[in-house]
């Protein structure tokens, strides 16, 4: 370990000093490729003619400032460089910054506009531009993102002509595992992935884990996303293939990502049946639990046994509530006891209710129809209540259910026609989750938790 770090620092040293030695060459390379051209256009650019750039040996760099040495660079025949669009608040401006002359910014933006919406440009946008061997404009290229470009070419009329281009994005599924510390988040951002990835998990098994409850540190995780990159560099993560959560409460569970027929994509188990149920189990992002449900609880208020019939989600007031499903409402005001109330009538007999809400959604009424994840509410401490939290009940034909354990259902199973391809392809995922070889693990080491591959 200690030669390898050892042998980095020497051969950075090296690759330093060597480039030290060579950058003087490449300018002088540079002085020498001038040549007459550019002695004309230090001219035009004002320089004093006895210190044109051809006339004094080695004075080029001292004679002109920084930004007439760009232009002659730009200028320069065959040259080709980038710039950035920059913070001008337009394509012409940006055009000019970019060395362009008035007819040519023209003839760029007549060949562009019924292509590029200007004003959709952004500083981070790259431009190209590209001059021929007389060192007239040539080629234009509008970069507004990684994965596509417009290209403007000079025809042999003269005239400007815009191509729109795609890139091609190399598309490679990788499968990486670590383990949880404290979240799948930094577990991901401590193998190089974002943490954001973390949303597929949350998503995938949405019906069947409850994380903030149930994930432990030590839990491990696999994932195959793909590597997305354009001419071999790296542009960003894509795809999420498969998602496997093996855990000391959860057990192991898996998902895949598939697009079956002309269905939307999204995560199945391994025998095809999709891992969203028709049921937000939570529906809303709460700090903690805090109280299940309970047909014999002890009331904190009442001081007697008073049945629980839902679960408590404590949040912080003005936290948004979702509609777990999709459904009718049946009624929105206050109840008693309940505060402020919204309940929801769904498909199956089923019925949900959300209570001590601070204030309930405008145009949620009786008879409103409402999505599943739309808000409906904000979580408050109306009603009898000892401090904000929202009160999710669940019935079904009229009789209280437990909405941890009765939310739990599956999807629906993918079309018959659809499930020997999806075997396939999970049987592929599979194989590759398996064989992820290194899987960070946890080890105790002088009352430290340290990270250690394992291979
Ligand atoms: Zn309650």
């Amino acid at each position: 370990m200690l030669g390898a770090v050892l042998g980095a620092v020497v051969l950075g040293a090296l690759l330093l000093w060597i480039a030290r030695s060579v950058i003087p060459q490449t300018w002088a390379w540079m002085e020498d490729a001038l040549g007459h051209q550019d002695a004309k256009l230090a001219a035009d650019l004002g320089m004093p003619d006895g210190l044109a750039p051809a006339e004094v040996d080695g004075g080029v760099e001292e004679a002109l400032t920084e930004e007439q040495q760009l232009a002659l660079s730009r200028s320069r025949p065959n040259a080709r460089y980038e710039t950035l669009f920059g913070g001008v608040p337009s394509f012409r401006g940006a055009l000019l910054n970019a060395g362009l002359e008035d007819d040519e910014c023209a003839a760029i933006e007549r060949a562009l506009q019924h292509i590029v919406d200007f004003r959709r440009c952004r500083p981070e946008h790259r431009l190209v531009v590209e001059r021929d061997e007389a060192a007239g404009l040539k080629r234009f290229e509008y970069h507004p993102s990684a994965t596509e470009f417009v290209e403007v070419t000079r025809g042999e009329d003269g005239l400007f002509r815009a191509e729109q281009i795609r890139v091609k994005v190399e598309r490679t599924p990788i499968a990486r595992a670590a383990s949880v510390e404290t979240s799948i988040g930094d577990g991901l951002a401590g193998i190089g992935l974002p943490a954001g990835l973390a949303t597929f998990f949350v998503e995938a098994f949405e019906g069947q884990i409850n994380f903030a409850l149930q994930a432990r540190k030590g839990d491990v995780f696999r994932i195959i996303v793909d590597e997305e990159r354009v001419d071999g560099a790296f542009l960003r993560y894509g795809r999420v293939h498969a998602v496997e959560y093996d855990g000391q409460r959860t057990g192991k569970v898996q998902a895949f990502y598939y697009r079956a027929g002309n269905t939307q994509g999204q995560f199945y188990d391994d025998s095809g049946r999709a891992m969203q149920g028709g049921w937000l189990r939570t529906p809303l992002r709460y700090d903690r639990l805090s109280s299940r449900y309970n047909p014999r609880r002890f009331h904190p208020i009442l001081k007697r046994t008073v049945p629980h019939l839902g679960v408590d989600y404590a949040a912080s007031t003005g936290t948004p509530v979702w509609a777990a499903a999709e459904g009718r409402v049946t009624f929105a005001g206050r109840k008693g006891p309940n505060g402020n109330l919204v309940v929801i009538r769904h498909g199956g007999g089923f019925e949900t209710a959300y209570a001590h809400l601070h204030r309930i959604k405008g145009g949620i009424r009786r008879g409103t129809f409402v999505k599943q994840r739309e808000l409906i509410g904000f979580v408050g401490s109306t009603g009898r209540s000892t401090g904000p939290h929202l009160h999710f009940g669940l019935k079904k034909y009229a009789r209280a259910l437990d909405p941890l354990t009765e939310l739990n259902g599956p999807g629906l199973r993918m079309a018959a026609r659809d499930l020997p391809s999806y075997k396939d392809v999970v049987t592929d995922w599979q194989a590759r989750l398996s064989d992820i070889a290194n899987v960070p693990k946890l080890v105790e080491w002088n009352g430290w938790w340290w990270r250690r591959f394992r291979s």
